[in-house]
């Protein structure tokens, strides 16, 4: 998918065309355009507008011979919204070749001249987030920002395609639980009438309720709460997350490979569709990655990290720093963007994460590393209610509170595996954002509740 012309133009009392729709080859043509005015510069004899909307910008000129048109051209403010009807004509200096030589003008709706962020940045250097972030609807006028909402959709659209055609199943499970569903860390705890309820955490236990009910294979797109009080450029508390889960997997690997393929996928088609304009605003390539993914095992990771120098603080897992590090091992020894880190210890895994029969300190789990940092955590699920109750006990769960959760294992039920993925993570390692409040719409975090 693309916003590809034709598809979305809209003829009405506002607009014939849209910028995109614009070419050299309409020189000559009457046209009607819609959107905000990022430029006016107005001289004695001539004025110029540039109009932006959806598409992009174009150079518009009012003439004083268009006397009403240049009078309301005179007085408006910088992202006022207006309608301009106007003759496509030649113009060698203006991009592309061609401005609207306007012949009539209305105001929809006029800016207060006093902008608290600027649309345009000047110098290169871009106002403070925070401010931004406080005003997050002019900052997301820039149109490499837009960019960041088109990509998002388009890689939103194909995973979910690919996945379909894969026989999986959409879901939409219930965000407010009656217990924490995974840990009782991390969680926000909300009034629910004369009781308490807890925000999602995940749609874990709902994507295996869906495995028990024989949908054999699901995959959700929704909010995912956590109550981290997180100041990273990677966490916020509430982000979209894409889950997915299969049934009768033989191991993890069937759940690493679909993933992989589905990764290749998204970015081919994100690659196709933007690829030119992710480079030209972003300076960066979008690499399709090559099939399989490298994969390292968890004690094969910290050999390596060993032989690096690079610290172990983490007894079992990754520090950020780890993760960066086997990014790099990944570049270097693989020439891949993508490592897949397996075998979990137990210990750091939930008690749900199936272990090795043959050694059950290791779970049948992994985390995917992107450009260095972690965009996945998945696994095989034990699916053995016997042995989910025992790990659960293992790890100290209070029993009243997974009861509902441990049912879903009594009544025959597949062996299973899927994975979570952060889907405002993978938008800021594709475009290279700085922190993921740039990848979110709008951002939530410990100090941010508005807008
Ligand atoms: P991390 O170690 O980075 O805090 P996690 O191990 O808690 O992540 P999971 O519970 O495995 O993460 O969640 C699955 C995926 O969801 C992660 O791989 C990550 O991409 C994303 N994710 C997790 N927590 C956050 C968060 N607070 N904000 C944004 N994305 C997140």
């Amino acid at each position: 998918m693309s916003y590809s012309r034709g598809v979305h133009t809209t003829t009405n009392q506002f607009r014939t065309h849209m910028v995109g729709d614009l070419s050299p080859s309409l020189i000559g043509t009457t046209v009607k355009l819609a959107g905000w005015v990022q430029v006016v510069r107005a001289q004695s004899k001539i004025i110029f507008l540039v109009l932006r909307d959806f598409d992009g910008l174009v150079q518009c000129v009012v003439l004083p011979e268009h006397e009403a048109a240049f009078s309301a051209a005179k007085n408006i403010s910088q992202e006022s919204v207006v309608s301009v009807e106007g003759v496509i004509v030649e113009a060698k200096q203006a991009p592309g070749g061609f401005e609207i030589q306007v012949t009539s003008l209305e105001v929809i709706s006029a800016s207060n001249p006093e902008l608290p962020i600027p649309v345009v940045e000047r110098g290169g250097n871009e106002t403070d987030q925070a401010i931004r972030l406080d005003y997050r609807w002019i900052d997301l006028r820039k149109p490499e920002k837009l960019l960041v909402f088109k990509v998002w959709t388009l890689l939103e659209q194909s995973l979910r395609d690919y996945f379909i055609e894969q026989r999986f199943l959409q879901i939409h499970s219930p965000k407010l639980m009656s217990s924490p569903s995974e840990s009782g860390a991390e969680v926000f705890k909300v009034k629910y009438f004369d009781r308490f309820a807890y925000l999602a955490q995940s749609p874990q236990f709902y994507k295996q309720m869906a495995m028990a009910a024989g949908f054999e294979r699901v995959f959700e797109i929704g909010p995912v709460f956590r109550a981290e009080p997180s100041f990273t450029t990677r966490h916020a508390t509430e982000f979209t997350g894409f889950d997915f889960e299969m049934s009768f997997i033989t191991s993890h690997e069937d759940v690493i490979d679909i993933w992989s393929k589905a990764i290749a996928h998204g970015l081919q088609s994100v690659a196709d569709t933007y690829g030119k304009e992710i480079k030209e605003r972003y300076d960066i390539d979008v690499v399709v990655p090559s099939l399989p993914f490298p994969q390292l095992t968890m004690i094969e990771a910290k050999a390596l990290l060993a032989k690096k120098n690079i610290a172990d603080d983490r007894s079992g897992d990754l520090s950020p720093e780890q993760e960066r590090a086997l990014g790099e091992i990944a570049k270097e020894k693989y020439g891949h963007e993508f490592i897949f880190i397996t075998e979990y210890p137990a210990s750091v895994r939930p008690f749900y994460h199936m272990r090795k029969e043959e050694d059950k300190d290791i779970t049948l789990s992994f985390d995917l590393l992107w450009k260095g940092l972690e965009i996945t955590t998945g696994a095989q699920r034990e699916h053995r209610h016997d042995v989910l109750e025992a790990q659960a006990k293992e790890k100290g769960m209070n029993k009243d509170s997974i009861a509902h959760y441990l049912d879903f294992f009594r009544y025959g039920c597949p062996p299973h595996g899927g994975a979570g993925i952060g889907f405002g993570r993978m938008v800021m390692l594709m475009l290279n954002l700085e922190s993921i409040r740039e990848a979110s719409f709008v951002y939530r975090g410990v100090k941010r509740l508005t807008p």
